[in-house]
């Protein structure tokens, strides 16, 4: 065997093994996993009916991927002693300390950092199988304003397989029905993100905007002028369906 050769098949195995690692991680964390349960949490002080609307939003989505997934509201989750006695919140036991952690990631005074929540989320010991986590999707909803990347702000950002974070803090301007439709589409859409749309095998009714999203009448269309074309996807919403075919399609094929 040649040299060439020789690397050639070392540098294969340890793509194999690099491989095999990432796979049994997401398996520990339950990326993989798509029907599992979708647990949903909220900044302490969000209204009631904000609160409803999110669970309404998605549980609509839940039911039109057609899977038995179950919904938890876990409203303003604290996990046993989240404080400890210097005042200071323990990593990964309250919406508080996801919350804070957005706060101490952001570069920005009065937003909060969207990635550094979702990856605190995709990260917690509760979704880990070796840590006695079990897998499940996460929703956390703010009312603190949120940016990722070098955006102004995002209304959310979801991630396939784990979650997503939701702000509701662009549509405070709204008049109350208004509102409570952008918020329930918001969610539906980072949802929708989470279960997987728009995939890459989408070849037809796409852009690339902010993402993969939709270009069809559907809850997947992006939404850059905020709030009024999440105001727009709202009354399409109730017009004519939250998921066009093809969204509706695709949410079936990622669960089958
Ligand atoms: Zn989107
Ligand atoms: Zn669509």
């Amino acid at each position: 065997m040649g040299h060439a050769q020789r690397l050639k098949e070392r540098d294969s195995r340890i793509r194999e093994s690099i491989r095999a690692k990432l796979q049994t991680a997401r398996r520990n964390t339950g990326i993989d996993v798509k029907i599992k349960p979708v647990h949903v949490m909220i900044q302490e002080g969000m209204l009631d009916d904000e609160r409803i609307a999110i669970l309404e939003g998605a549980s609509e989505m839940i039911r039109l991927t057609g899977e038995g997934i179950d919904l938890a509201d876990l409203g303003v989750w604290r996990q046993g002693e989240y404080v400890n006695s210097d005042g200071s919140l323990e990593p990964y036991k309250s919406v508080n300390w996801y919350v804070q952690r957005g706060r101490e990631r952001s570069i920005r005074n009065s937003q909060l950092n969207a990635d550094a929540m979702l990856s605190a989320l995709e990260h917690e010991p509760w979704k880990n199988s070796e840590k006695g986590g079990k897998a499940h999707y996460d929703i956390l909803a703010v009312f603190d304003d949120m940016y990722a990347g070098g955006s102004l702000f995002v209304i959310g950002y979801g991630r396939p397989g784990v979650g997503a974070v939701i702000s509701i803090n662009r549509f405070k301007g709204l008049n109350k029905k208004q509102r409570i439709e952008c918020i329930k589409t918001g969610t539906m859409h980072e949802l929708g993100h989470a279960f997987g749309l728009v995939p890459d095998s989408r070849t037809e009714d796409f852009e690339y905007s902010l993402g993969k999203h939709c270009t069809n009448k559907c809850v997947m269309r992006r939404g850059i002028n905020v709030p009024r074309d999440w105001v727009r996807m709202s009354e399409d919403r109730l017009k004519y369906g939250a998921l066009c075919e093809r969204c509706a399609d695709d949410l079936k094929s990622y669960f089958g």
